[in-house]
């Protein structure tokens, strides 16, 4: 299948192509030239695990990898996670689900992608007969550089390179990372927030400069973050299986429309789930829950995207973005395709740091979509109670889902099955839950962890646990101006 660039002056021949190029060359992303139906599979569906599963959503648009390489390459990724089970679904209440994705190597959801991306991204070097190293940057929130250094670590041919707000992440976030093993690996701290290190990194891969320094290296580049389709197309997926199960479970009947509620930052995850839906899943409201940074609320509400704001550091810091990268997708999508006024309304975000969508455009948003917001106060607030009415440890970023939905299911008064999208493990936010539960200051991460463990009778995940003993191999912090010179002697060694 070809691949279109949002700004259209581009364009990927194959998919194997737009992953391994993770940014079109004139700076937009690649988005599939049709959005493939999976109406006739879903009796397939039925009889799915999640690998087939994976493996079958994925083959529509990666025409041209082999089946059943990929079947074993997805296999081979989701044993990783606990129990095999990339995304089991829980029953909270009446006709309310949890969708547990935080079960892989790093306790986020970005494990689901980021286990297999090496695979698609090596395969799809090898089919475009790309000789060089291939150089990953990552620019991350706190949890996909962890789940990209893990998914990359001691690949052949590949180097990775990820860049952190300095004091942006949790500390366990950071550890996870400042520990990273690997002979392959560097870990940098930018001064600034999130925003900061993705524009830095944007930058980077449109700088013809940076391609001119590392071609004389050998090295091209390729990104992990979600602006990458193949980061993005592994997490259509688990809403194909979520509702699958639903349905085997006698949840729900086939055909039956159902809810998901996403907590958001840079828009690839709820993405995800529109694309699900353009491919024929029942799927009713999409749900974008952020946290004070609500620039993605204002947008669904008023069709203003203003990432011109006071910019909040929150206790769900996944979501602590102004300038969700993969809004460019959905944007496209509701312009009717229009890449003329998708790249004016980019320029206009770069140049005054807002730009607008038409009436029209957001009343067909509002069919798909609804958005609001969680305040940390709340926050706290809907962990707490939700531990004591359900017995059930949400982590910040769910808990904002989790909030979300119960506003949006007394506004909309939805009898559909709702699924909350659960996208990291509490414990990796040990103190802030720990405080939320029990109104108990703790300072050290892994106290904080063993408390919280007490208090809920589950125990600390071995992964957390590890991480006390490792010792820090990265501890370097940069000007974000500094960027590119950091990844040219990286890309020498
Ligand atoms: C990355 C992340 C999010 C936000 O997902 P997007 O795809 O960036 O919208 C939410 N929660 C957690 C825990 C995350 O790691």
């Amino acid at each position: 299948m070809k691949f279109i660039s949002t700004r259209g002056k581009s364009f990927a021949k194959n998919a194997a192509e737009a992953i391994t190029k993770g940014l079109a060359d004139d700076g937009g992303l690649f988005v599939p030239e049709i959005f493939p139906d999976m109406g006739g599979e879903f009796e397939n569906l039925l009889e799915m695990d999640y690998a087939e599963t994976a493996c079958l959503v994925l083959s529509k648009f990666l025409t041209e990898y082999d089946y059943d390489q990929l079947l074993s390459a997805c296999k081979s990724a989701y044993s990783k996670f606990e129990n095999g089970e990339p995304a089991p679904l829980v029953k909270t209440g009446e006709n309310f689900y949890i969708l547990e994705l935080f079960h892989g190597p790093t306790l986020a959801f970005k494990d689901i992608a980021l286990t297999l991306l090496p695979y698609l991204l090596r395969k799809g070097a090898d089919l475009c007969g790309i000789k060089d190293n291939i150089l990953i940057l990552v620019a991350t929130s706190g949890d996909t550089g962890k789940a990209a250094l893990e998914g990359f670590k001691n690949a052949d041919g590949i180097k990775i390179m990820v860049f952190y707000p300095s004091d942006g992440v949790s500390d366990m976030q950071k550890l996870q990372m400042c520990t990273q093993e690997g002979d392959n690996v560097n870990v940098v701290a930018v001064k600034g927030n999130f925003d900061d290190c993705q524009t830095a990194v944007k930058n980077i891969f449109s700088s013809a400069e940076a391609a001119g320094e590392l071609k004389k290296r050998n090295c091209v580049l390729s990104s992990a973050n979600s602006i990458n389709f193949g980061r993005l197309a592994p997490q259509i997926a688990y809403y194909f299986s979520a509702y699958f199960d639903l349905v085997s479970n006698g949840e729900i009947k086939l055909g039956d429309k159902i809810n998901f509620v996403v907590p958001t930052g840079n828009f690839g995850n709820i993405l995800a789930g529109y694309y699900a839906k353009r491919m024929g899943l029942p799927v009713d409201k999409l749900v974008c829950a952020s946290n004070s940074n609500n620039v993605l609320t204002e947008f669904f509400s008023d069709g203003e995207y203003n990432a011109d704001r006071e910019f909040y550091k929150t206790m769900s810091p996944s979501m602590d973005i102004l300038i969700s990268s993969n809004l460019e997708r959905l944007v496209f999508e509701l312009s009717g395709r229009d890449a003329d006024i998708t790249s004016k309304r980019m320029a206009e975000l770069k140049k005054e740091g807002r730009y607008n969508i038409s009436q029209k455009e957001l009343n067909i948003l509002e069919k798909d979509f609804f958005a609001d917001y969680c305040d940390e106060d709340e926050c706290r607030a809907t962990i707490s109670g939700f531990f004591e009415e359900c017995g059930y440890v949400l982590d910040p970023h769910t808990s904002v889902a989790v909030d979300v939905a119960d506003s949006f299911l007394s506004y909309s008064d939805s009898k559909n099955a709702t699924v909350i999208l659960s996208t990291a493990s509490p414990y990796k936010f040990s103190q802030n839950v720990l405080y939320s539960i029990t109104g108990k200051n703790e300072r050290d991460p892994f106290k904080a962890a063993d408390k919280l463990s007490k208090e809920t009778a589950e125990p600390v995940p071995d992964k957390i646990l590890e991480l006390k003993n490792k010792s820090v191999r990265f501890n370097g912090i940069i000007e974000k101006s500094e960027a590119l010179r950091s990844v040219i002697s990286f890309a020498e060694k």
